[in-house]
């Protein structure tokens, strides 16, 4: 299984973001992010994918 912390992506938030693979962390991530955070995926920056996959950890 893979995760990623909300909090480690910059938000101050303690959702877990989990997932079989890295791009179903990664779609799930940005669906999270949309929906509590309010950035729309096409407002979400190269910078901010790439540090959701970076922090991306297989458990
Ligand atoms: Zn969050």
């Amino acid at each position: 299984m893979k995760q990623v912390l909300c909090e480690q992506v910059g938000f101050s938030c303690d959702y877990v973001i989990d997932g079989e693979t890295d791009e179903d962390v990664m779609r799930k991530a940005i669906e999270h992010i949309w929906e509590y955070h309010a950035i729309k995926p096409e407002e979400m920056t190269s910078d901010m994918k790439a540090k959701i996959k970076e922090k991306i950890q297989t458990l």
